[in-house]
């Protein structure tokens, strides 16, 4: 039985105050359930604000992107070995807006997949198609890419320590949200690929769903097989409503 995992990834969202109370009330209004993990993740530069929030609880601290060298002339860069040292657990990996705005490329997303789990870090490999995409038919080549890359570069037996997320860019932000049926077509794709390489493997590994999860859709969404949790954006920025994605595991 795989445990569930929701996590927030906030962006390039919020300030020291808002972040703060932001925390206490999660922290205030999280139930605790053995059913489902919580993590969180800043920007940067909030890490330390929001780990010593998280001080004490059981919600986890993750990061939105590192860089895959250990140190070194990379001006404005984090390493995994920086946001371990930092207290993370997690960290972000091949998000479709780093694919987007930034450039990255799968081959440069497998090395920081590698570099995470090098300096102990748990990566979560984003993966997941356009509109455009969707509507050529190709979710399925896609996603399969984008996963093998990662596969290739790290083996299967690193998938023990992974976490991957499916996110249909179309649904990201957007409020469209992928059907519970038609996400869980994708994650039976993904779980299938990786059972291909190792049975084990494939079923101890946690796929979440983002895009556009909310406290109305979490637990229809979270009742498909092979769905284990969501990615959360939007709604991670208001507690109430990522209260209720989170609380929808324990009910
Ligand atoms: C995300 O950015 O990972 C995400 C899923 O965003 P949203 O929930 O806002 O669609």
């Amino acid at each position: 039985m795989r445990k569930g995992l929701v996590a927030a990834n906030w962006k390039m969202n919020g300030l020291r105050q808002s972040n703060a109370t932001l925390i206490d009330v999660l922290k205030a209004g999280l139930k605790s359930s053995p059913n489902v993990e919580v993590l969180v993740c800043p920007p940067a530069v909030y890490l330390e604000q929001v780990g010593a929030e998280l001080d004490g609880s059981l919600v986890m601290l993750g990061a939105q992107n590192l860089h895959p060298q250990q140190s070194g002339a990379f001006t404005g860069e984090l390493s995994a070995e920086m946001l371990k040292d930092i207290g993370c657990s997690h960290v972000i990996i091949g998000h479709s807006e780093r694919r987007q705005l930034f450039g990255e490329e799968n081959s440069f997303i497998a090395e920081k997949f590698t570099a995470a789990q090098r300096s102990g870090l748990i990566p979560i490999l984003c993966v997941g198609e356009t509109q455009e995409q969707r509507e050529a038919v190709e979710t399925e080549a896609v996603v399969l890419d984008q996963l093998e890359a990662v596969l290739v570069h790290a083996g299967i037996e690193a998938f023990n320590n992974a976490v991957i997320a499916y996110e249909p860019v179309w649904a990201i932000g957007t409020g469209l949200t992928a059907t519970p049926e038609q996400a869980q077509v994708v994650h039976a794709l993904i779980r299938g690929k990786l059972a291909e390489a190792n049975t084990a493997v494939a079923e101890s590994t946690r796929i979440l769903y983002g895009g556009s999860v909310k406290g109305s859709n979490a637990a229809e969404l979270f009742a498909k097989p092979d769905i284990d949790g969501g990615l959360v954006g939007g709604a991670s920025l208001v507690a109430e409503g990522f209260l209720s994605i989170c609380n929808s595991y324990s009910e």
